[in-house]
């Protein structure tokens, strides 16, 4: 098998426009978080329908200063999934406060609104609800519960960037937000990419000059000293920050796909349902189902395995073929690192078996239908042989 045959987990589409934008950007010799991140925040906002948006170097980086605006401190308790990239639970232990796993719901892959409420306790201050792969959660459900008992919420939107959720007669995106902040990411295993990268939206002015703040070092100019004309700006750090900036030349990659991400989603759904359509004659295999009122953006495709198959086996069949597989997604509290740190759950039942029995199939705007059919008869023949 050549290299050219092999068909990968996923990869980003870049063209000559992102080249030409990089260029420039380097030829103006201001590289770091200046008028390119304005830009791409600006676009971000309208894109999403969100009053604020921030761009800092990492979704993680932006569930960190998303949780430290909502106040979550040491001792605090914030409900989340362990059903996630451990970035999520690991954000929460940045401040000090405890994450709180909640079990998914099996068919959507997502927090069980019905799981959060008796994980409350007065410490709870937070749910930190995560779109995983890119499928919306029950937000209608999420919010009531937390208007219900005062809690923030903050939207993992990691994976979410395109995806929807009804609003009466039309759709709304994902970061509008539909909580309090919602936070994204632009590694290259999401649908759009610049390198590494990440948004904050937010509903909260006083929220977004926080985050301004704090990604540069808590670094503040006076309005009156920046608008002061001629005279020397002279800045004073007024919180302890950090640096958590998104490059120029990363927003200006950010700018160009954002442009193409219609198109890229578009084209995901378009290969999500024909993997649907095919999937169906397998028993027991299931496909991912988008609920009622949510739209996906099929940031992956996952699907579970029949009972009582081998992730193991199937993936080395795959791999053999010359397919990339990865199974479903990891649960925190069973990684080394939550030996040691602390943590407080409810029954995870559904959310191991999710690990134990998902796996993940190439999708990405560039696959071919050519390539996506050799992954399904590839993974009909690996069923078969059971
Ligand atoms: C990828 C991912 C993150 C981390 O994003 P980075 O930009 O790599 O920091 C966090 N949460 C979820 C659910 C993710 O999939």
């Amino acid at each position: 098998m050549s290299k050219r045959d092999f068909i990968p987990i996923t990869r980003p589409t870049f063209g000559p426009e992102e080249e030409k934008a990089v260029r420039e950007v380097l030829r103006s010799g201001w590289v770091t978080q200046g008028p390119k991140v304005a830009a791409f925040e600006k676009e971000f906002a309208r894109l999403t329908g969100a009053r604020y948006a921030s761009a800092v170097s990492s979704c993680t980086t932006a569930l960190h200063l998303a949780l430290k605006a909502a106040g979550v401190g040491p001792k605090d308790e914030v409900i989340t999934v362990s059903h996630s990239f451990v970035a999520t639970a690991a954000s929460i232990r940045y401040l000090g406060a405890v994450p709180v796993f909640a079990d998914i719901e099996p068919s959507s892959f997502n927090i069980d609104p019905r799981r959060i409420e008796p994980l409350i306790t007065p410490r709870t201050r937070a749910i930190l609800c995560v779109h995983q792969i890119g499928m919306p959660c029950d937000m209608p459900a999420i919010l009531r519960i937390a208007r219900r008992h005062k809690l923030f919420v903050i939207e993992d939107a990691a994976c979410a960037i395109g995806s929807e959720i009804r609003a009466g007669r039309h759709w709304e995106k994902i970061g509008k937000p539909h909580g309090d902040a919602a936070c994204f990411s632009f590694h290259p295993r999401k649908v759009m990419t610049t390198g590494d990268g990440g948004m904050i939206t937010t509903r909260h002015a006083s929220w977004d000059r926080k985050f301004r703040l704090w990604r540069q070092h808590g670094m503040s100019v006076t309005d009156l000293a920046r608008h002061g004309g001629r005279r020397p700006v002279v800045e004073s750090y007024v919180e302890l920050g950090f640096n958590y900036r998104m490059t120029d030349l990363q927003a200006a990659v950010g700018r160009v796909q954002l442009r193409r991400l219609g198109g890229m989603v578009r084209r995901r759904r378009v290969l999500a349902r024909r993997y649907t359509q095919k999937l169906q004659g397998i028993t027991g295999l299931a496909a991912p189902a988008e609920p009622p009122g949510v739209r996906s953006n099929f940031q992956s495709y996952c699907v579970r395995l029949p009972e009582g198959v081998s992730q193991k086996r199937v993936m080395t069949c795959l791999l053999k073929e010359g397919i990339a597989v990865k199974t479903g997604i990891l649960c925190a509290h069973r990684e080394p690192v939550f030996t040691r740190e602390p943590f407080r759950a409810g029954t995870l039942t559904q959310s191991e078996r999710a690990q134990d029995t998902a796996i993940l199939l190439p999708l990405y705007d560039s696959l071919q239908t050519a390539e996506q059919d050799r992954v399904i008869r590839a993974l009909a023949a690996a069923l078969e042989r059971r």
